[in-house]
């Protein structure tokens, strides 16, 4: 069966060779331009499929450390890889209850030796908050006061305020 494959592969292989130079007769050049062609994009394809061409290269204007966690961020925003932590928040608009700009500064600082791969919601009031909040690994809907905590989707307690943080990481580092 092998044999009989390999056979009638050559065949045809070569009846198409000879076909291809009976259409392109006194055309050489164009012949060799095309098996050039060919071997260099295969080539080329062999290249990209081993990894070649997988990088990504960031340049930021201030301190270059910070340029690989702009990589990081670029490939877990598209969904190729996830290192750390990713926080989800709400653009904020005037239900907004919590000061949600110091809250995520604050946690991302808290969580920037992390490297566990969790999403983390925080939403700025309990109206839309909670949708998005279910969503995450662990979500925050803020209301006044007052936030309520979620788990994969199911509310897990209602917290004050002053404890919200705390509380928050307590919960992503004990994750997984
Ligand atoms: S989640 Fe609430 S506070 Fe945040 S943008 Fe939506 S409606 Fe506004």
């Amino acid at each position: 069966m092998v044999i009989a494959t390999g056979i009638s592969s050559v065949v045809t292989q070569l009846l198409t060779i000879r076909e291809f130079l009976t259409q392109f007769k006194g055309n050489e050049i164009v012949i060799a331009l095309i098996l050039f062609n060919w071997l260099i994009l295969g080539g080329i394809g062999t290249l990209l499929a081993e990894g070649i061409g997988d990088t990504i290269r960031v340049s930021l204007t201030g301190d270059p450390v910070q340029e690989v966690q702009s990589g990081y961020e670029i490939l877990k925003a598209l969904n190729i890889r996830q290192h750390g932590p990713t926080i989800i928040s709400c653009p904020t608009c005037g239900r907004t209850r919590m000061d949600i700009v110091s809250v995520i500064e604050e946690v991302e600082q808290a969580l920037s030796e992390i490297d566990k791969p969790i999403t983390i919601a925080i939403m700025g009031c309990e109206v839309n908050g909670p949708g998005e909040a279910k969503e995450a690994d662990i979500g925050i809907a803020c209301g006044q006061g007052m936030a309520l905590m979620f788990k994969k989707g199911k509310v897990i307690r209602k917290i004050k305020e002053k404890e919200m943080i705390p509380c928050l990481l307590s919960e992503i580092k004990n994750w997984g």
